[in-house]
């Protein structure tokens, strides 16, 4: 069984449409694939009528920002109902975050003498419900202002570079209470990838465990053999499941291949009969599940 649990479609910042990400994993040789693409569920729909005609296994997940203690970090939330009326809400107002964001990020780009528009953003974003910063940077590369993403992040986009502006995001210890109470299960993504991980050494993590976060994603390339030791020796200790993904973008990030960090099957069995039982409890259905 091999299982890819974090995956982004052209519903957010991936390059693909759910289709054809559906269609790359059946050929990856991927038993299960989880879309999640950044503070949606609009791909949903599209990937589950693929993987049913190709059969293989969608688990319906959605990559959602948060921030805790002052940092944004990114949770992954598996089979909770987005129709729940409290995380549709939580979910608009980031939406809405994105799109306050993207004029103020071109305004600033201008003021370096870039002649970025709106429009030549929305170009990027034409197929995306959830707009950001990789569509500004997929807008530079266009204009041939950078060569690719990763020079646009580094020379612009990411904290401390000119075009950085700041945006929405919900308190993380209250998004792992909407997930559970919308009949989810969530994972905490790459916890240690490029941001400082002060908040997620152990008295952090059982914090969060404690509001309800049921795993952490080890197996990622933003973290070295090192990293991923000691976090898999955290997650045993505090007894949250373990799980690896690619974290796929399409050609939007290199190296991060489909099916190139897996999850084991026991693990993402725990992860559904959590989602399960967070299922019963609230009343909310869960969709369909792999
Ligand atoms: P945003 O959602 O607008 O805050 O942008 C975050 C997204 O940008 C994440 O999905 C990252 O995968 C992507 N990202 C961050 N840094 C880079 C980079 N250096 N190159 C390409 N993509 C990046
Ligand atoms: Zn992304
Ligand atoms: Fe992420
Ligand atoms: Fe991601």
């Amino acid at each position: 069984m091999r299982i890819d649990l974090h995956t982004h479609s052209a519903r957010s910042d991936g390059t693909c449409t759910p289709r054809e990400l559906v269609t790359l994993a059946a050929g990856a040789g991927l038993d299960v694939v989880a879309l999640t693409d950044h503070d949606t569920a609009a791909g949903w729909a599209e990937a589950g009528a693929a993987a049913d005609e190709l059969g293989v296994g969608l688990v319906r997940g959605m990559e959602i920002s948060c921030l805790h203690e002052g940092r944004g970090v990114h949770l992954l939330a598996y089979l909770p109902d987005p129709t729940y009326p409290p995380l549709d809400e939580a979910l608009t107002a980031i939406l809405e975050g994105r799109d306050r964001r993207m004029p103020r990020v071109c305004a600033a780009l201008r003021e370096l003498g870039i002649p970025i528009r709106e429009a030549d953003v929305e170009r990027q974003s034409a197929s995306a419900t959830s707009t950001g910063r990789p569509h500004i940077a997929d807008a530079l590369v266009a204009m041939g202002v950078v060569a690719d993403r990763d020079e646009a992040f580094e020379r612009y986009l990411k904290p401390g570079r000119p075009g950085y502006v700041p945006r929405y995001a919900p308190p993380v210890t209250e998004m792992l209470g909407l997930v559970r109470a919308a009949g989810g299960v969530a994972v905490l993504a790459h916890p240690w990838g490029r941001t400082d991980t002060a908040a997620f050494l152990g008295p952090g993590l059982a914090a969060l465990r404690d509001l309800g976060l049921a795993g952490l994603e080890v197996d990622h390339e933003d973290h070295d053999p090192a990293q991923r030791r000691a976090l898999r020796g955290l997650a045993a200790e505090l007894d949250l499941a373990v799980t690896g993904s690619s974290d796929f973008h399409g050609a939007g990030k290199v190296g991060h291949d489909l099916g190139c960090n897996t999850t084991a099957p026991d693990q993402l069995a725990r992860l559904l009969d959590l989602a399960a039982a967070a299922s019963r409890a609230s009343g909310r259905p869960t969709p369909p599940p792999p």
